[in-house]
């Protein structure tokens, strides 16, 4: 971490926009998807998760870079059509999908529909079957197989994801089963923050081969086989980034291996953390210093409400993501600090024990590597603190790309009730009254 951003100053940045504050490096971000575009197989489509971070100028960028668009809402298939992503680019996958958005994607605003159950795979047949629609639709599968080296693995264990692949090698012909559908292959997710080339490697040779046998089985196309992705990033101590040379020699051979056996398939990848992660800094301003039981800390002005991935993923021991003091040069006092933010619980600690310089209240403290399952993963609402302000930095330009909640965007949504019953007012009539019509309200925005 630095004091700059393409030659802005982290200090000047947040005067401007104020702290708590999430600062995106576009060059950072471009720089994540072109060196993995540069040695991936041309022939691998990659689709941006938006749950890493559902930004709609972030998925603009990495859609202008030439990313697709994977997203499991209505309000991210909104965004990923404000960002620009035409249909045919977006996918829409997620365990319980609503109506509404199944009526969306059989309209084709999403042109790859991935169905995660058989009482999916009904319900979206008899819509298409009533209402008409594209019907193209994966499957995705729980894999017999797990694969070690993720943070969070998926295959092989009991998963509300996907259909298990033994029910679906025993479940009939598709065409029978679903007869308004056009099963088009599958999908298969292994699991996030793989860090090991190797293991990527793996995952992909096994969901290929399973993807032949599962269409095989079912008598259905295999027009696309999405392998997943889950390439991680390192965040602490002892780990390293996934090395993309690497990875590619070890991928790409596989990738030409399954399109010689069906040179019309594509390919299709997903991946969230892997490209936004290190383009992300959150930035928080200290209010107080103290002492206790001989233990320094600082409170500063944002904590594990906007930044719940920085408590430690999936480990006992708290192990901290990077951190730095952003605003001045200063020696190392060789104290472990404690960070925490204003919320009133202990496990509020953004940092702890990390070695700092003496902190100072008005000092500026980066958490690097953060531009992934931040804000949008985070209890923003805990304590009614609200989400902070998004800044994009492009081509030497800070860019506001979500402004801070402000106190009246947390109220509005709420309704006092008349408690004495006078007027049999109520605040669902006034909410209507007020034309804020179904959806509109959420997708609007
Ligand atoms: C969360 C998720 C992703 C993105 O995962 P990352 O580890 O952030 O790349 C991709 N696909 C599915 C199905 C997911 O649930």
């Amino acid at each position: 971490m630095t004091f700059e951003i393409q030659n802005l100053s982290v200090r000047d940045l947040a005067d401007r926009f104020g702290t708590p504050l999430y600062l995106y490096d576009g060059d950072v971000l471009a720089g994540q998807y072109q060196g993995l575009r540069a040695r991936l197989h041309g022939d691998v489509e990659i689709f941006y998760s938006m749950k890493a971070n559902p930004n709609v100028a972030v998925c603009q960028l990495l859609h202008r870079l030439g990313a697709r668009a994977e997203v499991s809402s209505m309000v991210e298939l909104v965004t990923a059509q404000r960002a620009g992503v035409p249909a045919d680019e977006i996918m829409f996958l997620g365990p319980g999908k609503s109506e509404e958005e199944l009526a969306a994607c059989a309209r084709g605003e999403a042109g790859l529909f991935v169905a995660e159950s058989f009482g999916e795979l009904d319900r979206y047949d008899a819509m298409v079957a009533e209402a008409g629609g594209h019907g193209r639709t994966l499957i995705r599968v729980n894999p017999a197989f797990s694969v070690k080296g993720a943070g969070l693995t998926m295959g092989g264990k009991a998963r509300q994801f996907g259909i298990d692949e033994d029910q679906l090698m025993r479940s009939g012909p598709a065409a029978e089963r679903w007869p308004h559908l056009r099963i088009a292959g599958v999908q298969a997710y292994m699991g996030t923050r793989i860090l090991q080339e190797a293991a990527v490697v793996a995952d992909t040779t096994q969901i290929m081969a399973m993807a032949e046998r599962i269409t095989a089985a079912l008598g259905c196309a295999l027009d696309v086989v999405d392998v997943g992705g889950g390439l991680g990033i390192a965040y602490f101590e002892g780990e390293r980034d996934l090395d993309v040379d690497v990875l590619a020699a070890g991928l790409n051979p596989v990738v030409d291996d399954f399109r010689r056996r069906h040179p019309h398939t594509r390919v299709l990848m997903e991946l969230g953390r892997y490209l936004t992660a290190p383009a992300g800094t959150y930035v928080v301003r200290v209010r107080y210093v103290k002492d206790s039981h001989g233990e320094p800390f600082a409170v500063a002005d944002g904590g594990t409400n906007h930044h719940m991935a920085a408590v430690g993923i999936g480990s006992f021991v708290k192990r901290n993501f990077p951190v730095a003091l952003l605003s001045r040069d200063a020696a190392d006092d060789n104290r472990p600090w404690n960070i925490s933010g204003p919320l009133c619980t202990p496990n509020d600690l953004l940092v702890k024990r990390a070695v700092l310089p003496a902190l100072r209240p008005g000092d500026l403290l980066g958490i690097g590597r953060s531009g992934a399952y931040g804000p949008s993963a985070s209890p923003g609402l805990f304590l009614s603190h609200g989400f902070p302000a998004e800044v994009l930095v492009l081509d030497g330009v800070a860019h506001l790309v979500r402004r801070r909640d402000a106190v009246a965007d947390l109220i509005q949504t709420q309704f006092v009730i008349d408690l004495e019953g006078r007027t049999g007012d109520s605040g669902e009539r006034r909410h209507q009254g007020a034309g804020a019509g179904a959806g509109a309200g959420a997708a609007g925005r």
